[in-house]
């Protein structure tokens, strides 16, 4: 991801533990022979106030033990092993020394109760109120208000404000698979309508598709990346528009490991800035040349090597750096022009291609 949610953000993250500790203290009365505490003091005491109502989590909760107390005890066993291991994040994100067991690692009797408390839990995040407002959307603006207005895991893509329509929450660790972390906002980041619904759907962060172990980021630490485009060769790529476009080569740049690659695989991050730079390059050398021009009108009879040396001064005063109008890519392709306007071999015919733009600035 390019950066990661503010920590604060994580402070109305209590739904999830809180259910789980529920859940686990009435397994382990079953255990010792007993049974769960009555409703509603099986709830943890600092959130009992805010949930006795919640007859429906009474239900699910109490439909879980019941098939849970069936169960033999290498059966229940499993049962907790695989909730400690999904509730194991963030650690599970960076650690491909622990396994994590699906939800069909459950015996088959006891899958449909833990499935519907996870959905239960997870709409809860959407209907569950503190003073006035929903946990997703104290979550929601806790992020904005913190300044992100972009979509971390492209960069291509504005939120839509605080208050409007819902942006989707991402399940990192699938619901279907991990029904024990469903509303846990450390497993549900904010992302963008493109990277939740078209790339990442319900692919599972921590396993590639052959079962293979991966590490992932963690929306909340990290490690978050920048992209760069050093190494792209001008004039060898696609032809877009009667323009031959830069062959594109695309690096992931930050902490050494496997994060990256696993950001890649799951939302196509580089094979979507390739496109987007294929269709959207020439448009910005284009406003390049307008800016230009109306800086300073005689720039249309500059030489070639002197609107070449314009473009530092472009990059720092209007592209800038960030996340608004994809200008962490934007920036660097015109480092590739920069380059390639000082290189030997191609140099003199770069800088020429681009005062074209300049000559016939409309
Ligand atoms: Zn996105």
């Amino acid at each position: 991801m390019l950066f990661t949610y503010p920590v604060v953000s994580l402070t109305c993250n209590w739904l999830n533990d809180n259910i789980i500790t529920s859940l686990v203290d009435g397994m382990l009365a079953i255990d010792g022979g007993g049974t769960p505490v009555a409703w509603p003091n099986c709830l943890p005491n600092a959130v009992r106030k805010r949930l006795q109502g919640q007859s429906g989590l009474k239900t699910k909760l109490k439909a879980v033990w019941t098939v849970y107390a069936d169960l033999t005890p290498n059966q229940r066993a499993t049962v907790r092993d695989v909730i400690a291991q999904q509730t194991n994040i963030p650690t599970l994100y960076r650690d491909t020394a622990l396994n994590c067991a699906h939800l069909n690692a459950l015996p088959a009797k006891v899958r449909p109760a833990v499935e519907e408390l996870a959905e239960y839990a997870f709409d809860k995040l959407s209907s569950l109120k503190v003073d006035g407002r929903a946990l997703r959307d104290i979550h929601f603006k806790t992020i904005q208000d913190s300044g992100v207005k972009v979509c971390p895991f492209c960069g291509l893509q504005n939120f839509q404000p605080a208050g409007l329509k819902r942006n989707a929450l991402d399940h990192l660790m699938p619901i279907s698979k991990y029904p024990f972390v469903s509303s846990d906002f450390r497993n549900l980041p904010p992302a963008c309508h493109d990277c939740n619904s078209l790339y990442k759907k319900d692919t599972d962060v921590l396993y590639d598709s052959g079962g293979k172990r991966r590490s992932c980021c963690d929306p909340y630490s990290g490690p978050a990346y920048k992209v760069s485009l050093l190494g792209s060769r001008f004039g060898e790529g696609n032809t877009i528009r009667g323009y031959k476009m830069p062959k594109w080569s695309i690096t992931l740049v930050g902490k050494p490991g496997f994060q990256a690659s696993t950001w890649d695989a799951v939302y196509s991050v580089k094979l979507r800035y390739e496109y987007t730079l294929d269709r959207d390059f020439i448009d910005w050398i284009k406003r390049f040349a307008l800016w230009l021009v109306r800086e300073d009108s005689a720039a249309r009879s500059a030489l070639p090597p002197q609107i070449a040396e314009e473009l530092p001064r472009y990059i720092e005063n209007v592209v800038q750096e960030g996340f608004d109008d994809a200008a962490f890519l934007k920036a660097e392709a015109f480092q590739v022009i920069i380059s390639a306007c000082a290189d030997e071999e191609i140099g003199e015919e770069t800088q020429a291609w681009l005062a074209d733009f300049v000559y016939y600035a409309t």
